[in-house]
């Protein structure tokens, strides 16, 4: 039988549809509203040096604003703390930050770009 060459998507994942982003659980909460729980697949980069790290500090949940989706969403990230492993910098750990949720954002960058494509001139 033939083995994927590549890690699969999972099915919550790929529907949810937040790029750089896994969906680790999903609930179903009062009033049709879901929380969704995701972790970030970026690798974790120190803003400072540039140098990957490989060893978690620690985690801690987030709530970020986004779009619904196929309903209201509570969207939760699961966002690392990472050792930086490199010597001679300065910055001994940094927290993650990807392109859809940049660093000190409250909100994903698709729901930012949604409330600026619908505001109305004034
Ligand atoms: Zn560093």
């Amino acid at each position: 039988m033939p083995k994927p060459t590549s890690a699969a998507i999972d099915a919550a994942t790929t529907i949810f549809n937040l790029p750089g982003y896994r969906v680790l659980d999903a609930d179903a909460l009062s009033f049709g509203q879901r929380r969704i729980t995701v972790e970030s697949t970026d690798p974790p980069g120190c803003p400072a040096c540039g140098v990957v790290s490989s060893r978690r500090k620690e985690r801690r949940l987030q709530r970020v604003r986004d779009i619904p989706v196929a309903g209201p969403v509570e969207l939760i990230w699961a966002k690392r703390r990472w050792f930086c492993d490199e010597s001679l910098c300065a910055r001994k750990s940094f927290t993650e930050a990807t392109i859809e949720v940049p660093r000190f954002a409250r909100s994903t960058r698709r729901l930012t770009a949604g409330v600026q494509t619908c505001a109305l001139p004034i």
